[in-house]
């Protein structure tokens, strides 16, 4: 049997560098509630991303409810179908109605010319995700925003680093979320982040984070416990350090799979835009069943058996589960993009650990089954 080639890698600061991080923590017997590492990853990570206002969290679902939070969100949320199931569960935890708005076929996000249709009186907020680091239409978004009072959290657990004409994309909107998990392209094992716009903002949300104190005896909201500690946030500075040189590495396969997937009928994958730096967090391709003479998931378990992991991210769609498959936005009739591309998409290996060796067993398998 083949090398096992799996979906992503986790990025892993050396053992090493890690060790005298480690020391300075057990020396000073300060493990969590904002020490001295939780303090310099914030600000290294406003710096590196280019943001003014960053609070770390324990994941990456915590940021989404405590956001929601923050910004008083009652009533229906607008949200996307083709996410991962924490967008749309952030939305139920806080007690609030998901409101499913298919997606553009050519990015996965939210379709903007689709909100207003959806808006109702109790319509509080928009919830959009920049899939696969997308960034979404956030200029149109936000103008119909204004245009009904609404707010907009940003699910940006995909868009590390990425940016419009040199802008973070992390700046669009009231409040954005990030994910730090393992399989992220920046990880801290577990973690995230919320990134908000003033310094008020963020210190009601570190309250939030911390049961509500805003003070050794005085608490000012039904806060939640979502800090990070200590050794995820140094393991996180030394990650950081290293974070580009992966991303290039990811730029590479994900050149190396246009250039071979260019000319491959039936297959498709998405177009990069010149004003976007990207960073490369995952490769999604739609596999045209009829054209490419297979389905989605024969191919799917065809890489399987030989050794090759892709993911089918996203499917299924998150409006088919049990919670929401009963609402009336969560209808195949109201979302035909997202369930056309939940039935076509494959994430391909996507990780800075790839072989020349493997890159040409997945292309190999993907366009040899023509011949
Ligand atoms: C990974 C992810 C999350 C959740 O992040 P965790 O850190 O795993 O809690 C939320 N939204 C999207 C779109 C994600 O991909």
């Amino acid at each position: 049997m083949d090398k096992k080639i799996t979906v992503t890698s986790p990025l892993l600061p050396s053992l090493e560098d890690f060790m005298p991080y480690l020391e300075k923590i057990w020396e000073s017997k300060w493990i969590t509630n904002n020490g001295n590492f939780h303090k310099q990853l914030e600000q290294a990570l406003c710096d590196y991303l280019g943001v003014r206002f960053i609070s770390a969290f324990t994941n990456g679902t915590l940021p989404l409810i405590t956001a929601l939070q923050a910004l008083r969100i009652t009533g229906e949320v607008i949200t996307t179908p083709y996410s991962f199931v924490a967008t749309t569960h952030a939305i139920w935890w806080n007690g609030n109605k998901p409101v499913f708005v298919d997606v553009d076929p050519m990015t996965g996000n939210l379709d903007p010319d689709l909100i207003e249709a959806a808006i109702t009186p109790r319509t509080t907020a928009i919830m959009p995700v920049h899939v696969y680091g997308n960034p979404c239409e956030t200029e149109k978004i936000q103008a119909i925003a204004n245009k009904y009072g609404l707010k907009v959290l940003y699910d940006a657990a995909h868009a590390f680093g990425v940016k419009v004409d040199g802008h973070s994309i992390l700046e669009a909107g009231d409040m954005s979320t990030l994910s730090f998990h393992a399989t992220k392209t920046y990880n801290t094992i577990e973690g995230g982040a919320l990134i908000c716009r003033d310094s008020e903002t963020k210190k009601r949300i570190d309250y939030l984070k911390n049961f509500g104190f805003a003070g050794e005896t005085e608490v000012v909201a039904p806060g939640i416990n979502s800090k990070m500690d200590e050794v995820r946030a140094a393991y996180g500075l030394l990650n950081l350090k290293q974070v580009d040189a992966a991303i290039q590495k990811r730029k590479e396969v994900a050149r190396f799979y246009q250039s071979h997937l260019l000319n491959a009928p039936g297959i498709r994958y998405m177009k990069e835009r010149e004003d976007i730096t990207y960073n490369y967090s995952y490769f999604p391709i739609f596999v045209d069943a009829q054209q490419y003479g297979m389905s989605r998931d024969e191919l799917y378990f065809k890489m399987r058996e030989k050794n090759i992991f892709g993911r089918r991210y996203f499917y299924p769609l998150i409006s088919t589960f049990p919670t929401y498959r009963g609402l009336k936005s969560a209808s195949k009739e109201n979302l035909p993009n997202a369930t056309k591309m939940a039935d076509e998409v494959i994430c391909l290996p996507m990780h800075h650990d790839l072989s020349r060796e493997d890159l040409e067993r997945i292309i190999a398998l993907i366009v040899t089954h023509h011949k």
